[in-house]
């Protein structure tokens, strides 16, 4: 079989560069997908009681890329949607990330703007060197709400301490003093009006794209002659480990369907201390699907599992360091995307990096 261009992976970035290759360059292009289905991580189905719902998590698209908004625009209208997040503290629902309402809200008080600013300020730890997640929670927010809002959802979460995590875990929560309590700052939010799979079929609908599901790449690659191969999977896998295993968190998706129209107040509901799961998704609220019945997900982090989130710890980048080598090296393979690259990338640092590597590929 000849294909001048394979992609490994059927996820945001697989299709991206599928939907480039097949429709500016008009070159046919494989793509070998081992799961069922394609979109990756990003995939929405209907569930039994016909209501949709997130296979692998909650997905909320947001970016301050313009070209990324536009692009993905081609495939999908957009809800008109701003993610609101509450987290159960001391046995109260309140807004997540911080702002002036769940300062209040936590300490029984009634401060404006620039009272909370002060509050912060006063509670603030002084740390000389920013070096971990923990150092940056405790040098924005001080002890009392690093407990209360940060440690234990991250020790459930990650399955470590925050004083082992880089600072981009906790850094990706902004702190506002202000009354905004929308959990994204980007320019551009929403969600996809028919879902992401919908979307996702779009990009994927051009007679130069042929898919191969239920196919591990390993099986069939020596079989094909190809020019470029496109590389989305896990890099480890890709090297047969010869640096050993990367570490990643997975998670346990728990899904119930509740006889009620509404269960929560939020579309998210974060339980930092309590319970083993770190939060709760309720789909409709996301989605905006009318249904006398709502379905929920659960989150219960582990180790063991689908490889969901790259490890950023100084260990675990070390390690990748290496297979980076090796990575460069190649003149036949691209890689992209959360697990190629070990990256905890948003869907838009995603198309963005595989927009990028279409204008490079193109230009050689
Ligand atoms: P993937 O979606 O992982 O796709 C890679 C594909 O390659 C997979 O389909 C896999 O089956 C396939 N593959 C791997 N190995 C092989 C092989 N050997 N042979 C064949 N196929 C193979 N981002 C946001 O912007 N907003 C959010 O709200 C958000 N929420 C998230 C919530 C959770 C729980 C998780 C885990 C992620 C979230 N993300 C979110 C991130 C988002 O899911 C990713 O940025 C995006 O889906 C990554 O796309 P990808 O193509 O790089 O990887
Ligand atoms: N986090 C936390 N408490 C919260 C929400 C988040 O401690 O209520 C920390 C946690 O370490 C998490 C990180 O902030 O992994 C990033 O949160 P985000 O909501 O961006 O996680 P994702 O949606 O990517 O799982």
């Amino acid at each position: 079989m000849d294909f001048k261009y394979i992609i490994v992976g059927a996820g945001l970035a697989g299709l991206t560069m599928a939907e480039r290759i097949a429709n500016e360059l008009n070159e046919k292009v494989l793509v070998i997908e081992k799961r069922g289905h394609i979109g990756g991580n990003i995939y929405d189905s209907y569930n039994e009681d016909g209501i949709l719902i997130h296979n692998y998590g909650p997905h909320i698209f947001h970016t301050n890329d313009r070209g990324v908004y536009e692009y993905l625009s081609n495939f999908t209208k957009w809800n008109d949607f701003w993610h609101r997040v509450l987290t159960y503290v001391d046995g109260n629902l309140i807004p997540m990330p911080i702002t002036v309402e769940t300062i209040n809200k936590l300490y029984n008080l009634n401060l404006n703007c620039s009272q909370v600013e002060e509050f912060l300020n006063n509670q603030a730890v002084a740390i000389e060197e920013i070096k971990t997640s923990k150092d940056v929670a405790l040098s924005k927010v001080g002890k009392d709400i690093y407990e209360k809002i940060f440690e234990t959802y991250t020790k459930k979460q990650w399955g470590i301490d925050p004083s082992e995590l880089d600072t981009s875990v906790i850094s990706r929560i902004p702190i506002r003093l202000n009354r905004d309590t929308r959990y994204f700052n980007d320019k551009y939010q929403g969600m996809p009006t028919h879902g992401y799979t919908k979307m996702c079929e779009k990009m994927a609908a051009n007679k130069n794209i042929k898919i191969l599901l239920n196919t591990d790449y390993k099986e069939v690659i020596g079989q094909i002659n190809y020019d470029v191969l496109i590389y989305t999977g896990a890099t480890d896998e890709f090297y047969d480990y010869k640096h050993g295993k990367l570490s990643y968190r997975s998670i346990n998706f728990v899904f119930e369907t509740k006889d009620v129209e509404e269960y929560q107040q939020a579309p998210v509901v974060n339980y930092p201390n309590d319970y083993d799961y770190t939060r709760i998704t309720e789909y409709k609220k996301l989605t905006e699907q009318k249904h006398n019945k709502t379905t929920i997900g659960k989150e219960f982090p582990c180790a063991e599992g689908e490889p969901y989130y790259p490890f950023p710890t100084k260990e675990c980048k070390a390690q990748f360091a290496l297979y980076e080598e090796e990575m460069k090296r190649e003149s036949k393979v691209i890689f992209i995307g959360r697990l190629a690259e070990y990256r905890y990338y948003n869907m838009d640092a995603v198309v963005r990096r595989a927009l990028d590597a279409f204008e490079n590929l193109k230009s050689i």
